[in-house]
């Protein structure tokens, strides 16, 4: 039968059951502005299984969830929204000039997100599926177990304009979040494979194409083993 007579719920589970093989993941980041989002859209088009950490957060900061409670014990009960919603601005404002802050922040959310990143990674593992964590903060954190590391590498000043023109940013701003974010020679240092993202969007569906018939080439792990946490370095 021609897959596109499948219903859809069926070509996920004939994509990824192929027996023999087991699951591979690969950790996706780079600086702000650089085509990471974009990226990740384009190898989920060829195929790959996302896991957006991004999207992860999010949700484990929603209104009356037991991560924004002890954000909220930790920081203040400002930056709880009238509508129970968090405060995103200020908790940028508060952890921006108080380290200390910063770290008990972190120390609330990465365990959480880690933990539900591992339950949707669980869900995948007696599958054959090509699984893309979206870590934008990769290196900032200290991410190790990941796998292989694919980077989008930009001059830090096209991705300036990039955002200024697309996204209402304002120069200082992103050049201001860029200087809390790794160096580029820092995200590089941690890549296996780098996509380059210096031409237009054509250029970089070639890129990516590159990328994917990599990511294909990875050696596989034995189908059912376990799935290893991923560790911030530092941590138990
Ligand atoms: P953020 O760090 O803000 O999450 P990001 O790294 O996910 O950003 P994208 O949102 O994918 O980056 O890209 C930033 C902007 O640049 C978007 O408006 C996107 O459409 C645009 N863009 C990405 N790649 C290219 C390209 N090669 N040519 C032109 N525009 C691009």
């Amino acid at each position: 039968m021609h897959s596109s007579t499948l219903p859809a719920q069926n070509l996920g589970r004939r994509a990824h059951l192929r027996y023999g093989h087991g699951v591979i993941e690969f950790g996706l980041t780079g600086g702000i502005g650089s085509g990471k989002s974009t990226v990740a859209e384009l190898l989920a088009a060829r195929g790959a299984v996302l896991i957006d950490a991004d999207a992860i957060v999010r949700e484990v900061q929603a209104a009356g969830s037991p991560v924004l409670v002890l954000m909220a014990e930790a920081l203040g009960a400002g930056i709880v929204l009238p509508d129970g919603t968090l405060d995103r601005a200020e908790v940028a404002r508060i952890v921006f000039s108080d380290p200390a802050k910063l770290a008990s922040l972190n120390a609330i959310v990465h365990p959480a997100v880690i933990d539900e990143m591992t339950r949707r990674r669980t869900v995948h593992n007696d599958t054959d599926a090509t699984v893309l964590l979206d870590i934008p903060l990769l290196v900032e954190s200290g991410y190790e177990n990941l796998g292989a590391v694919i980077v989008v590498d930009i001059d830090p000043e096209l991705a300036v304009s990039r955002l200024v023109q697309h996204r209402g940013f304002s120069a200082d701003d992103v050049r201001a979040r860029m200087k809390r974010q790794a160096s580029r020679e820092d995200r590089l240092a941690r890549a296996d494979f780098v996509i380059q993202n210096g031409g237009d969007l054509a250029a970089l569906e070639c890129r990516v194409d590159e990328c994917w018939a990599w990511m294909c080439g990875q050696p596989r792990p034995e189908p059912g083993g376990p799935v290893v946490p991923i560790r911030s370095r530092g941590a138990n």
